[in-house]
């Protein structure tokens, strides 16, 4: 008897119990709308309260998450998501993540944690394989893209100044020699997150002007002469597009620059034979930051950080204290910015392990297939796809800003599929990122249907009559 439980075993049945409805949850996926009810939506507020003083039993707690959080959340797990490049999670990492959730492991330390650490650094090894990056390079799996770059950007920040005999991780940045940022006028938001949090500030940024795809412009590249961190994108959140990464190492003076290339959405091109062209050059950049919850389907959260020069990533991380017994081969917490942090390496390892190289590549094959579709039945249809669709991303507006705004509001109420919108080059557009494992052909034309039934409901007329 356990006051925590109040039955004997009721760990074990309380376990086995949010499975089975964990299973049965996933079961009712294809049945539901995408997007939650207002009905369910009201019904959270049972979810809330004051703040109760007496204790409630664990297969109660257990009930309520079920009967209120499940229809409330958005069926992202399903096949016809299409918001935000939010990934599904695949069936062998989901079902590591059930179990790691019972080991509860803290992956801090191999002391912690011998199997999460060891899991962990061989998914790092079998991904910076997958991903041609290469040997010796250092990495660590952290929350997502924002931190991996967070974790680059400071093993940069530490190189360019040590080069200058700063040593900024005792000295600080006040005192010492600048350091140069340039991104493209696209970069992601976390780019200058991280920035700001460097101390490098988010807007003494140089932003070089980019294509009507979205694409750094290399013949704006500015002249640099000063040790400069360049910041490059691999994957832009609204179109796909990739930054010419080859012609800008090519054009800059390498000694004096650190190249790093947000890859959250794009580096795994570099798994596939048909995309990997899309990265040309790519494995010449210092730092490269990607996500595992994205386009391989890892569940949340998790991201990579991979930095070539070791020793700039250990030094900008580095924590020691005598009670951390830490090993002499590198340990989690001297690679990223965390402590104590959740096993992560468990589902990694899961996932590269059920899907194989081939299989990893057949999933990123699948999903640039799918967006390949969507592109060609919309352009069919008479709709204006405004992306060169080259990876999973598709941007299409129906109009006028308002048609537009009409119509991703009607496919959102319908629930068949959700797509969000973005504003492209000064125009309001919606975006479908196909990012899900999940997503079958019959997913990809029941939700094309429900799009084009949407538009027409809002009286949308395609710019050509349809074929
Ligand atoms: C999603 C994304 C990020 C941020 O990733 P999180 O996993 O949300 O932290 C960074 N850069 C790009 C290009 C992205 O698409």
């Amino acid at each position: 008897m356990n006051v925590y439980t109040h039955h004997q075993d009721s760990r074990e049945s309380l376990v086995r119990d949010a499975a089975e409805r964990a299973g049965r949850y996933l079961s009712a996926m294809d049945d539901r709308a995408v997007a939650p009810t207002q009905e369910a939506l009201d019904a959270l507020s049972y979810l809330g309260g004051p703040l109760p003083h007496r204790p409630t039993d664990a297969a109660t707690v257990l009930d309520m998450l079920d009967t209120f959080g499940s229809p409330a959340t958005i069926a992202s797990a399903g096949g016809r998501y299409f918001g935000f490049v939010n990934g599904g999670a695949l069936p062998a990492a989901l079902a590591a993540k059930v179990l790691a959730s019972a080991w509860d492991q803290n992956a801090a330390i191999r002391a912690m944690s011998p199997v999460a650490v060891h899991l962990e650094q061989t998914a790092l090894g079998w991904m910076r394989e997958l991903l041609r990056l290469p040997e010796g390079t250092a990495s660590a799996l952290v929350s997502g893209a924002t931190m991996a770059n967070l974790g680059c950007l400071a093993a940069a920040r530490h190189a360019l100044l040590a080069r200058q005999g700063w040593d900024v991780e005792s000295q600080g940045l006040f005192g010492a020699p600048p350091i140069r940022v340039i991104t493209s006028a696209e970069s992601h938001v976390s780019v200058g997150k991280a920035l700001a949090i460097l101390g490098l500030g988010k807007d003494r940024v140089h932003k070089v002007p980019t294509d009507d795809q979205g694409r750094l412009r290399v013949d704006l590249l500015p002249e640099v002469t000063e040790p400069t961190i360049v910041c490059l994108q691999a994957g832009n959140l609204n179109t796909g597009s990739f930054d010419p990464i080859a012609a800008v190492c090519e054009a800059l003076p390498r000694d004096l620059t650190w190249v790093h290339v947000d890859g959250a959405i794009g580096l795994w091109a570099a798994v596939s034979n048909n995309h990997r062209h899309l990265l040309e050059g790519y494995e010449a950049a210092d730092s490269w930051a990607t996500d595992g919850h994205k386009l391989l389907n890892l569940p949340y959260d998790c991201g990579m950080l991979f930095v070539r020069h070791a020793e700039a990533l250990h030094a900008a991380m580095s924590s020691h204290a005598p009670y951390l017994q830490t090993a002499a081969q590198p340990e989690p917490l001297q690679c990223s910015p965390e402590m104590s942090r959740r096993a992560r390496g468990v589902e990694a390892w899961a996932a590269v392990k059920s899907l194989g190289r081939e299989g990893i590549a057949n999933l990123m094959d699948n999903l640039c297939r799918h967006a390949r579709r969507f592109d060609e039945a919309l352009r069919d249809c008479g709709f204006e796809v405004r992306n060169d669709v080259v990876l999973n991303q598709v941007l299409v507006s129906f109009g006028s800003d308002e048609e537009t705004k009409e119509v991703i509001a009607a496919i959102q109420q319908d629930g068949v599929c959700w797509c969000g919108g973005t504003v492209w080059a000064g125009r309001h557009a919606m975006r479908i990122s196909v990012a899900s494992w999940a997503t079958t052909d019959e997913d990809v034309e029941r939700s094309l249907e429900a799009i084009l039934r949407a538009a027409a409901r809002c009286g949308v007329e395609p710019l050509v009559e349809s074929v």
